[in-house]
């Protein structure tokens, strides 16, 4: 019984996700790859390639002088400033900006394992550049996200992260944010918060419960090892994270972060900060959280022909196995 597979939905998305099971034994799930194609020595990340990089937009520097963390431009931008284009049904001009926070000096190191102190140093020039990147003219909604390792995405192995500023709305906020109002409208309460306290209640696929922050796998998770973490106080937007908040995070995310890599042996990841389209941000329903998307392999014929994703461990089961690595 415990390997059948199910159908579930996802209520944020209104997606179906095939909780598989058994699926975990197929040799699709195996270890990750690495492709380490450059090292230290040609990083144009690493402290003494400073001039390597675009323009620099911030930087959090230590007591003796030297930069932490720093903000720069995107040299290969999806959206860039300035841009004009043509204007029509299926035209649109990638007016935007696109930043990357190189996370630490240290190239072969990453956000499991620095300090809570670092960490938070880290998430604050994210809420920071979200909020100057919020403010830009044009600016419809900020995608913000981390990869890593090639499975994620990340051509880079130097730890960082990216915030994008985007013309238009994406359909993946905007459908979230039409079912977030709609879902507060009839219950009364956000959705994201709901799924929290649903998943508070159950206990059973609870990773990690904070004064500030919870953690738990989702019901219909999309992938194998998928965390939600979920602010406990209300927070609609990442420019609107106060200093509680933002510490509590740091100490959740490293914690969460640090299970993962225990459980996944070490498996690439997706980082990604939810929140609604900038024109939605104050409304009621509107709440920030973060997912932590466990990376195998990519989309196989099934999801790219159904749109359907196949999680081959139940969040049931990922949850146990995430409270109990530490
Ligand atoms: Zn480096």
């Amino acid at each position: 019984m415990r390997d059948e597979p199910s159908l579930r939905r996802d209520l944020v998305t209104g997606r179906w996700s095939v909780v598989a099971p058994g699926r975990i034994k197929t040799p699709r799930d195996v270890a990750h790859a690495t492709t380490l194609v450059r090292d230290a020595s040609s990083c144009p990340f690493c402290p003494g390639h400073e001039a390597e990089t675009e323009v620099e937009h911030a930087r959090i520097t230590g007591p003796e002088g030297a930069w932490l963390v720093r903000s720069v431009g995107n040299r290969f931008p999806m959206m860039a400033e300035g841009v004009s284009g043509a204007r029509s049904a299926v035209d649109a001009p990638a007016e935007g900006q696109h930043e990357v926070i190189i996370e630490t000096p240290e190239h072969d190191t990453d956000l499991a394992a620095l300090s809570d102190e670092h960490l938070a140093l880290v998430l604050m020039l994210y809420r920071d550049r979200f909020a100057a990147l919020a403010r830009r003219r044009g600016t419809r909604a900020v995608a913000m996200f981390k990869n890593r390792g090639p499975r994620s995405g990340a051509s880079l192995r130097h730890p960082h992260g990216q915030l994008v500023a985007l013309p238009r709305v994406p359909e993946g906020v905007s459908l979230r944010d039409r079912r977030a109002r709609r879902y507060a409208m009839i219950h009364g309460r956000p959705l994201i918060e709901q799924l929290r306290v649903e998943a508070l209640e159950a206990r059973h696929r609870v990773v990690a419960d904070t004064p500030e922050w919870t953690a738990f796998c989702p019901y219909a998770p999309a992938r194998a090892h998928e965390i939600f973490l979920v602010p406990t106080r209300p927070c609609p937007r990442w420019d609107a994270l106060d200093a509680d908040a933002l510490w509590g995070l740091a100490q959740q995310l490293g914690d969460v972060l640090r299970r993962q890599q225990r459980v996944t042996e070490g498996a690439d990841y997706n980082l990604v900060f939810r929140g609604s389209a900038l024109t939605q941000a104050n409304e009621p329903f509107s709440r920030v959280w973060v997912e932590v998307i466990t990376r195998r392999g990519g989309d196989a014929g099934f999801e790219l022909s159904t749109g359907w994703s196949v999680a081959a461990v139940a969040p049931e089961e990922s949850a146990r196995q995430l409270r109990e690595a530490l």
